[in-house]
């Protein structure tokens, strides 16, 4: 990871704010081809790795929504992000630490199991609070590693759904790599069919699809937000193990 006293270049920082003029106007235009209004789809930038000076130029430029994936690098940036972020877990969350994020996000993304969703649901209700969180998908089967079975997601809907601390708002995907955008269309829309399935079920409001690599795609086949990272902020520089 960068360091953290902000040294971040102004050529650092342009380059994000055009790439971010592109990931708009791209997904306005998808809005457009679907027929969907343009603020129907939120984009969020997903951090792993990257400076908060260059999150904060984001947040500046109106991108409010942040995806963290990893308890510890979160904690250790959130008193450098700007007030107005609104922070959302999408990675994978191990049960002994829910409790260090569970009131510092307005939405776990990543709720794959009965056992994680009562873990979440116990550590919400000692704080008072109901945690809304996202059931996720694993849509390409074998090829991804995370996420339920999507013929096992009605089943967990359903386990979850009396827990007191925690309200399902939605799903989520991250799909295999696809050779080509017919593949991630099909992709996608087998996840919409899902979730207008299982939003007769319990109301949702948020589908939770599309990454740097697909996100026209997935706001053409019904997303509500998506998590760009390194389309944003550029290639992620994974700090040198030392040997
Ligand atoms: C890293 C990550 C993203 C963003 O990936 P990019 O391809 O860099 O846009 C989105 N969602 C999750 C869950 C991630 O871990």
């Amino acid at each position: 990871m960068a360091d953290h006293n902000g040294i971040c270049t102004k050529e650092q920082i342009s380059a994000v704010l055009t790439r971010l003029a592109e990931i708009r106007r791209k997904i306005a235009a998808a809005c457009e081809a679907a027929d969907r209004p343009a603020d129907s789809v939120r984009l969020m930038a997903v951090t792993k790795t990257v400076d908060p000076v260059l999150i904060n130029a984001a947040v500046d430029e109106g991108v409010t929504l942040l995806g963290e994936n990893r308890v510890q690098e979160f904690l250790s940036k959130r008193d450098a992000y700007r007030p107005q972020a609104e922070v959302q877990f999408i990675g994978h969350l191990q049960t002994n630490k829910v409790k260090q994020i569970i009131d510092k996000v307005t939405l776990i993304h990543s709720v794959d199991s009965l056992h994680l969703a009562e873990a979440i649901s116990r550590a919400a209700e000692a704080k008072g609070i109901v945690m809304p969180v996202l059931l996720e998908v694993n849509i390409g089967g074998e090829l991804s590693k995370s996420g339920a079975a999507p013929d096992e997601i009605p089943a967990l809907l359903k386990a979850v759904q009396p827990l007191a601390g925690i309200r399902v708002d939605g799903l989520m995907t991250i799909p295999p790599p696809a050779a080509d955008e017919t593949e991630q269309n099909a992709v996608f829309a087998r996840m919409k069919r899902l979730y207008d399935r299982l939003s007769q079920e319990a109301p949702m409001h948020v589908l939770s699809m599309g990454m740097s690599g697909d996100y026209e795609a997935a706001v053409r086949n019904g997303a509500t937000v998506v998590r760009i990272g390194s389309a944003l902020f550029g290639p992620r520089m994974y700090p040198q193990t030392a040997v």
